[in-house]
């Protein structure tokens, strides 16, 4: 089923995952069809911060994040926001992830993702980062950890030790190294750790570069196409339709996003996910803009020049989202950025929310789908979806020339 370059491959999802794949397996001689809802990039994959982090692997920590997000409910809190528990199927996601919440367990998923940030990094370099670096504004400005809290700082110089194994290099930064990087800061600090090997790019530049290479490799990117039906034969499918008619299949692959989980439990698979709904507020000139990305740890938000714009981000609530909700922490977020740098050029400003992937492990799920021999998943990237995209391309890619063999990197990813 994957040797056979003639019988199209369907694209579900046209985000930076199902764009880099498309766009990949087209290179490899594939006939590749892309069916999109919306418009490419509609999803999580524009209005994100953009960095491109291996250092930043370890997933989030079972009860000390649950605890985080029971504050959130009564505003104590920024980061994970639990919303409404009224939901089973929310509840059974919530046990999943204080389970994986173990530090050994952490330890291992961040050193296998950290793995395909690597060749994800060394991929968006090969493919975008010499001719077309400026193009999506692929930068290694490193990322700088801000702490305000003398306990925070204690607490990630532990984490950022138990990593070091992983090769990503760090610099421990005094008060005054901080103020001394990011002039205007307003808040005192109390040190801060500067991940000097991570990157930021343009996400809907890449986003539109993946478009671009995806057309001129000969895949055809059917936008406002929302598939509603799925026709199955035994352990295969034959057919998507929705409200663009049928396209036949010969392989599925499904890179949906959060929505990605209907798939599953509609294709019997028991991995669940949740949608992690976040913010952002672009600036629309880098007026001031710090040359580092910035992460000021206990208030939630980053902060990451991309190109000539500076861009805002925050949030993490296990809500779909709606307008009042997006509106109030869009708000919350603006309040908080304005205190830490009132210079950056807050009067002209876009406002985004988008959805990440999040499974309870935080494992990204990558491979075929176990009981049908035609489909595959890419999907759960949750906070890592930029940094992931291109080396899960190549992963898949792999999988297809392999003859559906998965390649040792996929191996910690498969579903099932
Ligand atoms: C605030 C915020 C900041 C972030 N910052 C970073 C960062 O700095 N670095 C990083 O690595 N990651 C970051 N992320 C995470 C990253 O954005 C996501 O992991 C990534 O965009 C997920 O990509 P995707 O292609 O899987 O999903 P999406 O981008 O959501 O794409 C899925 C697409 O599938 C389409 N679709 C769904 N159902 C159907 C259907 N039935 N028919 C047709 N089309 C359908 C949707 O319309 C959507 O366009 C951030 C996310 C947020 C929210």
């Amino acid at each position: 089923m994957y040797s056979h370059q003639t019988e199209p491959v369907v694209v579900l999802g046209g985000g930076v995952i199902g764009l880099s794949i498309a766009w990949e397996l087209a290179e490899a001689g594939w006939q590749v069809t892309l069916l999109e809802r919306n418009h490419v990039g509609f999803g999580a994959s524009s209005g994100n911060a953009g960095l491109i982090v291996p250092s930043y692997t370890l997933p989030l920590g079972g009860l000390d994040a649950i605890g985080e997000g029971i504050r959130a409910v009564f505003g104590g809190s920024k980061t994970l926001c639990l919303g409404r528990l009224t939901d089973w199927k929310k509840i059974t996601w919530l046990a999943r992830f204080v389970a994986a919440g173990r530090m050994r367990d952490r330890l291992r998923v961040a050193s296998d993702i950290n793995a395909v940030a690597q060749l994800s990094l060394h991929r968006y370099r090969e493919i975008m980062g010499v001719d077309e670096g400026s193009f999506c504004d692929l930068t290694n400005c490193g990322w700088l950890d801000i702490f305000e809290t003398p306990s925070s700082l204690g607490k990630a110089l532990t984490e950022v030790r138990k990593l070091e194994s992983l090769g990503n290099r760090w610099e421990h930064l005094s008060p005054n190294e901080v103020y001394d990087r990011v002039p205007g800061l307003d808040v005192p600090v109390s040190g801060g750790i500067l991940h000097t090997d991570d990157w930021v790019v343009s996400p809907d530049r890449v986003i539109g570069a993946f478009y671009d290479k995806a057309i001129r490799a000969g895949v055809t990117v059917l936008e406002h196409t929302e598939v509603t039906r799925v026709t199955t034969k035994g352990r295969r499918v034959c057919e998507l339709g929705g409200n663009f008619g049928v396209v036949p299949v010969g392989h599925w692959i499904i890179a949906a996003g959060w929505e990605s989980g209907t798939w599953l439990h509609r294709m019997g698979a028991s991995q669940s996910l949740m949608p992690g709904r976040g913010y952002s507020i672009t600036l629309m000139s880098d007026r001031a803009a710090p040359k580092h990305a910035l992460n000021f740890v206990e208030r939630h938000v980053v902060v990451s020049v991309q190109g000539t714009r500076v861009r805002v981000t925050g949030g993490m609530d296990l809500d779909p989202g709606t307008p009042a909700t997006d509106a109030f922490r869009l708000a919350d977020i603006r309040t908080t950025g304005q205190h830490l740098l009132p210079q950056l050029a807050w009067e002209e400003s876009v406002d985004w929310a988008g959805s990440r992937p999040m499974t309870p492990d935080g494992r990204p799920l990558i491979g075929p789908l176990t009981g049908w021999d035609n489909v595959t998943i890419a999907t759960g990237h949750g906070m890592l979806g930029m940094t992931l995209a291109a080396g899960t391309a190549a992963l898949v890619r792999q999988l297809f020339e392999n003859g559906g063999r998965p390649p040792a990197q996929m191996r910690p990813f498969l579903p099932g």
